[in-house]
């Protein structure tokens, strides 16, 4: 039997860390009477602008959302064309589908697995409308090249950050960069929620304004319907628990951090990139191998468990089949990376005992708590 003794996030020991804020939390919200886009979504929204550095926050439903409701909101939709990184989260490709635009694959850079400029520019065609580059693992997206391209062609630019709490771009936090910044609140993302919740944040007056609209049936004035709306609202429950755990994100993010620095002293040679221009939020740390199936095994039959994001690419689903063109970085990333456990909770003494799994793998002679450097 396998069992698991360094698990890949544990979800219970962060909120066991903060239980009684937790619980104080929804107490509070239990007892106000208000449960829907109340005090606590405002204070949230407040909170969350702030952090990111964007004049606004408006609380959506899901990270999905959050993509979907801001392409929308920047007048994304049918007879356009949105480029997307061909390897992400599927729900990036889904949301530009939901507006009725065409999601446009673009290879990543081999390195990073972060969209790559150059393909960008060579899927700009006359309907395309907008470019959502991914944050992925938790480092920034190329967006100086990014921006630039779409300012040249009058894209809109909405960024995924659903892996990216925490993440600067050239010391500026991720949130106000492009013309909107989708987020989620996913219980296992660097902020998560106790259930699903996201929000949009960018410092375009009009965008803003417009997204309470469309989260909230299009309505402004109650029974009032301007536009055709969803519904799609952070709800308070969930807003009392994010301001909470909001106040504990940069110590965890440090703790992340110095556990993605002691795998990067090992196990440099097989870790993804770290780009220049950004500060890691250190989602994942995500290291690659020609023999990843044999390396994930390896590791499990030593109780240590990992996950590989993502293992089918979304231009080869089911949901994108025909999607034209070849993608390789994106299709061998999806063969290779393994994703090592990672988070605030995990302890010191794992991260030694994966690090010598790892080693023992590329080396059998090696012995567990060997502290080799691979290069
Ligand atoms: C989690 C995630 C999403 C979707 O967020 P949900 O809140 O689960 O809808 C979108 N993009 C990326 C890159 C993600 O990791």
């Amino acid at each position: 039997m396998i069992t698991t003794d360094v698990p890949f996030l544990d979800l219970r020991a962060i909120n066991a860390e903060l239980e009684d804020e937790l619980t104080q939390a929804t107490a509070r919200v239990v007892q106000s009477g208000h449960y829907v886009l109340g005090p606590e979504v405002a204070a949230f929204e407040a909170a969350w602008a702030s952090f990111a550095g964007a004049r606004h926050c408006v609380g959506v439903g899901s990270g999905l959302d959050a993509l979907a409701l801001a392409l929308d909101a920047a007048g994304v939709g049918p007879g356009d064309e949105v480029i997307v990184p061909a390897h992400t989260f599927v729900a990036t490709w889904l949301a530009v589908t939901r507006t009725g635009a065409a999601a446009v694959g673009a290879d990543v850079d081999p390195g990073t697995g972060l969209l790559d400029p150059a393909a960008v520019a060579a899927a700009v065609t006359s309907r395309t409308r907008a470019i959502v580059p991914v944050h992925l693992y938790g480092q920034t997206a190329d967006m100086d090249a990014l921006l630039a391209l779409a300012d040249r062609h009058g894209l809109v630019v909405v960024d995924d950050a659903a892996q990216a709490h925490g993440a600067r771009h050239r010391g500026r936090p991720v949130g106000a960069l492009a013309t909107a910044t989708a987020w989620s609140f996913y219980p296992g993302k660097n902020l998560g929620a106790l259930g699903d919740g996201g929000a949009v944040t960018t410092d375009d007056d009009a965008l803003a304004a417009r997204l309470r609209m469309l989260r909230n049936y299009g309505s402004r004035e109650k029974y009032v319907h301007p536009i055709a709306g969803t519904n799609s609202r952070l709800d308070e429950l969930q807003a009392a628990i994010l301001a909470t755990k909001l106040g504990h994100l940069d110590t965890f993010n440090a703790r992340r951090r110095t556990l993605a620095h002691r795998y990067r002293e090992h196990l440099g040679a097989l870790a993804l990139d770290v780009a220049p221009w950004g500060t890691h939020a250190w989602h994942l740390f995500v290291v690659r191998h020609p023999d990843r199936d044999a390396l994930q095994r390896h590791l499990a039959e030593r109780g240590i468990q990992t996950l590989v994001h993502y293992p089918i690419p979304p231009h080869r689903q089911g949901a994108y089949a025909g999607h034209p063109g070849r993608f390789p970085a994106a299709d061998a990333l999806a063969r290779e990376v393994l994703s090592l456990p990672m988070g605030p909770h995990l302890r010191p003494d794992d991260v030694e005992q994966v690090i010598g799994a790892v080693l023992e793998f590329e080396s059998p002679e090696a012995r567990p708590g060997d502290t080799r450097v691979l290069r």
